[in-house]
């Protein structure tokens, strides 16, 4: 085992930010229930509304609109559960008439892919809109695939596993003309790349923490003014009556720092981060013969860089590099553990075998040109060996 550690995995979570650290240390101190009249109480609750400033802040939304939720996958499930609420009766079948049509696109995340699979097992119609070779919708099956039963369109911001970004606003606007509500699910834009829910013109907009240097098991979503909403849990009245249950104070101050702190640093993400990932991208390319790479050329994630190795398989080189201190990944976190090929690079059109030799490399905060120039030491004679021992060619 390496003493060095690599952590190259920011796409799956990220390292708490001391800030955020030393703000919720702090935040164990406050003691009352957000929801409670006296002092305590309302002390409590006055740091989850700065929170919510902060998180509406770096959306450019109004603190209002922001629902806390206990993560990405909450968030997702309750604009979901919305649309479930409106396309059933009264008998709980999805209605002969008016709108129960949803859209989705290929590499959606699998909270929104199995949102939408599982209302498509009640009865909804569902669309899964294919991508082109560097993981853009295709723009015309969504004009074809758009009519007056369209109830939801969920697109995600940015691709976790090739980083590429869509465009939601040219998105949303063919959405909103064709009457439809419009969710973004931007667990991976937020924090990397600007992102203002006013200029989009989306309704729904999901965000989480853990993503950008916050907490796990908290996040936001964004709900505009006047879109459908209904709980996935119900009890008391926390969150307008949305999301029942005692407010996770210290999980919603982390939120807020890292919102505050991603806010400020932003720009600055966008420039280092990209710097970072050339440096690795073209080493790679000058150092390994035969490689791909996945995604969009320009429309992609300063931190994402996802590279197909044919002829070598993706766990081996996984645990090769982790013996040697580098931590990556062959997808999603949420699909390793299973054999299946990444979706994504599916649709892509990328081949089942070369897509069991791909590797997400995504950067952050904390990562050095020395680590990339480490990395781009350590895997070359990796993918050599394991290319030598390959039955695959
Ligand atoms: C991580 C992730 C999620 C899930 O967020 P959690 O807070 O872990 O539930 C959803 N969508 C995308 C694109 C993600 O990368």
């Amino acid at each position: 085992m390496s003493e060095r550690r690599v952590y190259i995995d920011y796409n799956a979570t990220s390292p708490l930010k001391e800030e955020v650290k030393a703000a919720m240390i702090e935040d164990f101190a406050v003691y009352g229930n957000a929801s409670s009249l006296h002092t305590a109480g309302r002390l409590a609750h006055a740091r989850v509304e700065e929170a919510r400033q902060a998180v509406g802040k770096l959306l450019g939304a109004l603190p209002a609109d922001i629902v806390f939720t206990s993560g990405g996958s909450e968030s997702n499930n309750t604009v979901f559960q919305a649309m479930r609420q409106i396309g059933l009766d009264s008998e709980g079948k999805v209605r002969s008439a008016g709108r129960t049509e949803i859209i989705v696109t290929e590499i959606e995340h699998p909270c929104v892919l199995n949102s939408a699979k599982f209302l498509e097992t009640m009865g909804f119609k569902v669309t899964f809109l294919p991508v082109d070779e560097y993981g853009k919708i295709k723009i015309d099956a969504l004009r074809t695939a758009l009519n007056e039963r369209t109830l939801l369109v969920s697109v995600m911001m940015a691709n976790n596993e090739i980083g590429t970004i869509q465009d939601i606003r040219q998105i949303t606007a063919l959405v909103k003309n064709a009457g439809a509500w419009m969710h973004t699910d931007a667990v991976q834009g937020v924090g990397k790349i600007p992102v203002n829910v006013a200029e989009l013109g989306v309704d729904y907009l999901t965000m989480s923490a853990h993503k950008i240097y916050g907490p796990k098991g908290i996040g936001a979503l964004y709900v505009k003014n006047g879109a459908p909403l209904s709980p996935l849990i119900h009890g008391g009245h926390q969150e307008d009556g949305f999301r029942a249950g005692t407010y996770n104070n210290i999980g919603i101050l982390g939120l807020g720092k890292a919102a505050e702190l991603a806010s400020a640093e932003v720009e600055r993400y966008g420039k280092e981060l990209s710097a970072l990932r050339a440096r690795l991208r073209d080493g790679l390319l000058a150092k390994v013969p035969n490689i791909k790479i996945n995604g969009h050329p320009t429309d992609v994630l300063p931190n994402t860089l996802n590279v197909s190795f044919p002829g070598a398989e993706g766990e081996a080189i996984l645990l090769s590099l982790d013996i040697m201190g580098i931590e990556v990944s062959t997808g999603s976190a949420c699909a390793s553990g299973s054999l299946e090929p990444s979706h994504v690079l599916l649709a892509t059109g990328v081949s089942p075998e070369v897509a069991h030799g791909s590797i997400r490399f995504s950067l952050g905060w904390g990562i050095t040109p020395e680590d990339i120039d480490y990395t781009l030491e350590t895997l070359p004679p990796i993918i050599q060996r394991l290319r030598a021992m390959s039955t695959v060619k």
